[in-house]
């Protein structure tokens, strides 16, 4: 042993992704050099493990190396920065999650600790061949348009359709001389002065404004509040541009993957390269690269979805929230999070600016810029004055559709109306499938998912049933599994699919497209249906959500809302907020151009605030009314909020251990505690699920006191887990 002891000279310590809220000690041998931020490989039980070092804690006590379990091995990259390692434990604090949770979501790639290695490629020596066969002269021929350049030996076999062998043996001839390639960027460089705009009025005045936010290199909030197409984020590419020219790096969230490729697109227009993307759905040896590049300075701006601000930048200095009120940013899931909240505690500790831009933002931010918490930059007009679609309510229990369709004869008349201009109509349905319920006639059965407390939905394309909980999916049956009777099935309700079909027998001739997150083919089918749809393909668009967001169509005129009540009915105390954002959201695709435009709302409740609102435009009367109603039922940002939800294998397990946590629950005349209650979705994938609510006043310590209470109640035994969600988005 005394050989370890000089071995194993230091202790130090690691975060790990485990639940410990504590990081782990290790050894460090003599021969390695690691310090907090550094990246490492550590046994942990029979596996190996990516860690990251952090400071070790004030009180800890120490602990002899000799005893302890050594490094594996210190990855050849560059430290995460201190304010970062602040942000995770800060993340972790904050959630209640375990650090290492935390850091395992910066250290995702693991492929990427270690440099990148050069690529062996081969340029050509200026040698002849000694006997030109067909093949090689091919390849000689491609090789004298370029004599310098240098070619991966597949690259060159592939160009000039020949086998790697016939390269190898002209290699061996010496014709060809091996060399390394270094790695290359994976975008180019962003050129601040490439494709300036010409900004107009407000614009020039907010883009200004913006621009010194950001050489100021302090921390601050922006709002960036305008309406759909008046230039946001033509605006806020400026306020990239400033920290472009200092230097810095920055970093754009967007909500929706799909968004993503539009937006470099643009970008590329305004600085002359690509920013890095990152979201979910990057091949593997992309993701690696961008996040090797990003910690290393080489990649300067980045555009990806929320899981893009776990990025080991090493020199933020903006972080751009688009979208700011987008539910997407929410994660639920591990470490529950918002990414909108999260990015502006992350400009904090590290003192930089970040801006929140929305043409709708969420009731928090708007009152904290109301409040002067937050900057507030407003753009009130649309570009080159293109006017915002006129809104009208279609009531639906005085213009009722045919039987058996939900398309009233006023929004037919329009999108004929629109068609006969040659112009597009946007059929808006957040539903995906051909009907949300399939039942028997004969029998009354209902088709629910044998997992979940969901009904399963008709997807008629795909000929199955599926439930958009788990995915579990099933044949539509010929007769009712109940009572065996044939053709006895009915759909109830639409879904976009159903509203397709429908909108096909008004419209024969018409050019149809429909847009649904399953779609087959992912993301790149989507892109080149978006683009499809810009360039005028179609005639009318039928999608769910996904429509609604950011993309310009020039063309679309007529934007309709098959069903505008459909967000209102479930319980959520965000549901008037998030009807109206998705609303004038979609309505918004309309008339960006400047050709006259409408948006038609169906809808049985017109008299309803959110109608009312939409229509009259009256935003600030909207956020007003809002937020006067949060304040009286001390919701945030009048009051704190935070979720338990337990659930099980069993009814009675979920329950019993929600009942334990509530007796656990510290007096306190601050704090509130609802249930346990039976969640409203009361089952997913098998587990049944119970809630319990947090309520506390807005200066509550409302971590301290869940912290107390799960402290005091029994740990969850066998199948029972407990998630918690401070600050939730879903009470589902
Ligand atoms: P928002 O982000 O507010 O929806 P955009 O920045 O997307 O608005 O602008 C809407 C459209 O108007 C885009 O096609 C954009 O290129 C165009 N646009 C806005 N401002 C200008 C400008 N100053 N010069 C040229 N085009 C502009
Ligand atoms: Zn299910």
């Amino acid at each position: 042993m005394v050989n370890d002891s000089i071995n194993k000279i230091k202790t130090i310590s690691i975060l790990v992704p485990t639940p410990s809220p504590v990081p782990y000690s290790y050894a460090l041998r003599a021969d390695q050099t690691a310090g907090p931020g550094s990246i490492v490989q550590v046994p942990l039980g029979p596996r190996q493990v990516s860690g990251l070092v952090v400071e070790d804690l004030p009180d800890a006590k120490p602990i002899d190396p000799a005893k302890l379990r050594e490094v594996t091995q210190v990855f050849d990259c560059p430290p995460i920065t201190p304010d970062m390692l602040r942000f995770i434990d800060w993340v972790a604090k904050y959630t209640l999650s375990a650090p290492g949770m935390v850091a395992r979501m910066v250290l995702r790639s693991p492929t990427a600790f270690d440099p990148e290695p050069p690529t062996k490629g081969i340029v050509a020596t200026g040698t002849q061949p000694e006997r030109l066969t067909d093949a090689r002269r091919r390849v000689m021929e491609q090789v004298a348009e370029e004599p310098q350049m240098a070619w991966t030996r597949s690259g060159l076999a592939h160009a000039t359709g020949v086998t790697t062998s016939v390269i190898d043996g002209l290699t061996k001839q010496n014709v060809f001389s091996e060399i390394e390639i270094p790695a290359r960027p994976i975008v180019a460089k962003p050129d601040p002065s490439f494709g300036e705009p010409e900004l107009i009025g407000d614009q020039r005045d907010v883009a200004e404004g913006l621009a010194a936010t950001v050489s100021e290199q302090k921390f601050s909030v922006t709002l960036l509040e305008g309406v759909t197409g008046s230039g946001k984020t033509e605006v806020y590419f400026e306020a990239i541009a400033a920290a472009i020219n200092q230097g810095k790096q920055v970093l754009v969230l967007l909500p929706e993957i799909a968004l993503t490729q539009v937006f470099l697109e643009r970008f590329h227009d305004r600085f002359g390269a690509e920013p890095a993307p990152w979201h979910s759905d990057l091949a593997p040896r992309t993701r690696e690269r961008v996040w090797r590049q990003v910690t290393e300075g080489q990649v300067q701006v980045v555009a990806g979805a929320r899981s893009a601000l776990y990025l080991p930048f090493q020199n933020l200095g903006l972080i751009i929230v688009d979208e700011e009120h987008d539910a997407a940013y929410k994660q639920e899931d591990r470490v529950f999070y918002n990414a909108r909240d999260m990015a502006v505690v992350r400009a904090h500790l590290g003192g930089y600016p970040v801006i929140l831009a929305s043409a709708t933002p969420s009731v928090e931010t708007r009152h904290n810029a109301q409040e002067g918490r937050y900057k507030y930059e407003r753009l009130d007009r649309r570009y080159a004055d293109a006017a915002l679609p006129t809104l009208k309510a279609i009531d639906m229990r005085k213009s009722p559709p045919q039987r058996g369709g939900f398309i009233s004869p006023a929004l037919i008349e329009a999108m004929q109306e629109t068609l006969e201009r040659g112009e597009q109509s946007l059929l808006f349905l957040n539903r995906r499938g051909y009907a949300p319920l399939t039942l028997c006639r004969a029998c009354g059965h209902r088709f629910e998912c044998s997992n979940c407390s969901a009904w399963l939905v008709e997807h008629r394309f795909r000929k199955q049933l599926v439930c958009h909980h788990c995915g579990h999916n099933e044949h539509v049956p010929e007769s009712c599994p109940e009572c065996g009777t044939f053709d006895h099935l009915v759909a109830c309700g639409p879904g976009i699919e159903r509203i397709a079909e429908e909108t096909l027998s008004h419209f024969p001739d018409a050019r149809i497209i429909v847009l649904s997150s399953d779609m087959t083919g992912g993301v790149k089918r989507l892109r080149l249906e978006m683009d499809a749809i810009a360039k005028g393909e179609a005639d009318i668009v039928i999608g769910t959500q996904l429509v609604a967001k950011g993309h310009n169509f020039p063309n679309m005129t007529m934007v309709g809302v098959v069903d505008s009540d459909l967000g209102l009915a479930n319980g959520d105390p965000r549901a008037a907020e998030r009807t109206f954002q998705l609303l004038s959201q979609v309505t918004g695709r309309a008339g960006r151009t400047g050709k006259k435009s409408i948006g038609l709302l169906q809808t049985f409740q017109p008299e309803h605030p959110v109608m009312q609102a939409i229509i009259s435009g009256d935003m600030d009367a909207f956020y007003e009314k809002q937020i006067d109603e949060r304040e009286r039922g001390k919701m945030p940002p009048f009051g704190r909020l935070a979720s338990l939800i337990i659930s099980a294998a069993t009814r009675l397990e979920a329950e019993q251990h929600g009942r334990a946590l509530r007796g656990a629950a510290p007096i306190a005349k601050d704090v509130m505690v609802l249930g346990p209650a039976e969640a409203p979705i009361a089952m997913v994938r098998g587990r049944h699920r119970f809630r319990i609510l947090v309520h506390g006043d807005p200066r509550t310590n409302i971590q301290a006191y869940l912290r107390e209470m799960i402290g005091k109640a029994p740990r969850p035994r066998g199948s029972v887990k407990v998630q918690i969600d401070v600050d939730p988005q879903s009470f589902l």
